[in-house]
């Protein structure tokens, strides 16, 4: 434990964390929706890390606050880059129930959209339904503050909760992202189809939009398309990569996308 959380202490300082980024696409037209930056921790002995293994470490360490402020400056920062080199798009990042505890949150977020003149509707945070669930009065006031930025807030994992209707419509979300598992369900389970055809008519009625993540067939997409879910998320469209490939794959993207929006062309991902 000790020597893991000197590790972690020091891998911002070691420059070994990176983002990584997934594409959101469109459901109708395919086009890019934006990305997803989730976090890798490149440690020179063990290798590139995930963050199901020490995003829970660095909450128990106290760490996640410093870690959470590095990934909000360091995807503001590529927004910025991304922007300079015109490609224009939105980025996801993920918060943690802890750090929604931090009032001078949405000043962290908004010191560091100017710094590196984004507009904020291009920065979107995701929070686990579950986060959402445990939240008490500060954390939805930290949640207002930020939705009042401009920035989008969408409802992780959403499905795995148990949240209720009443909840859901007092949160300010413009997103919500059925959780992978749902999605995984359309093939295996025979009421797959009518739980996430129930989700997107909730979503819907309350003029939230749908993603799907964790798409990972030709027939979940198909499905997921017919279904009416807006966004697209998963390994059928891309594995998360890091920023440098992220232009490479945009000019390979388009390329096929143009020849999928020929007419009689069916709708198929890279
Ligand atoms: P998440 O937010 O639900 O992110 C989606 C996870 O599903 C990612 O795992 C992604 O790589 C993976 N994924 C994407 N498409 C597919 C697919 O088609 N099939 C399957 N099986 N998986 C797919 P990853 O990158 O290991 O992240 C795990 C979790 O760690 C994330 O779940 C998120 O909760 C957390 N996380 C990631 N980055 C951050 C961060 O910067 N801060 C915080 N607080 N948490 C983070
Ligand atoms: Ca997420
Ligand atoms: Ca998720």
């Amino acid at each position: 434990r000790v020597i893991l959380h000197q590790a972690l202490r020091n891998a911002i300082a070691q420059n070994e964390l990176e983002l990584y980024y997934q594409p959101k696409i469109s459901a109708q037209d395919g086009h890019i929706h934006g990305f997803e930056a989730l976090l890798r921790w490149n440690h020179p002995q063990n290798g590139l890390t995930g963050p199901g293994v020490f995003i829970p470490l660095a909450e128990r360490f106290g760490l996640i606050g410093t870690i959470g402020a590095w990934v909000i400056e360091q995807a503001c920062a590529q927004l910025g880059q991304w922007k300079r080199e015109g490609v224009d798009c939105r980025v996801a990042i993920n918060l943690s129930p802890h750090q929604l505890r931090n009032p001078r949150l949405p000043q962290l977020i908004e010191a560091a959209l100017r710094k590196n003149h984004i507009e904020p509707s291009r920065l979107v945070c995701e929070i686990t339904e579950t986060a959402l669930m445990e939240n008490v009065d500060s954390e939805s006031e930290v949640m207002k503050q930020i939705a009042a930025l401009g920035v989008r807030l969408s409802i992780d994992d959403f499905g795995t909760g148990y949240s209720s209707l009443a909840h859901l419509r007092r949160v300010p979300a413009k997103q919500l992202k059925i959780d992978r598992s749902f999605v995984a369900d359309l093939e295996e389970v025979s009421e797959g189809r009518a739980v996430v055809n129930a989700i997107v008519q909730l979503a819907h009625a309350l003029s939230i939009e749908v993603v799907a993540e964790g798409v990972e067939t030709h027939e979940q997409l198909r499905t997921l398309r017919e279904l009416g879910c807006d966004v697209l998320q998963g390994y059928a469209i891309a594995r998360p990569m890091p920023a440098g490939a992220v232009a490479r794959w945009l000019a390979a993207e388009k390329l096929t996308r143009d020849e999928r929006l020929q007419p009689g062309t069916a709708f198929a991902p890279v």
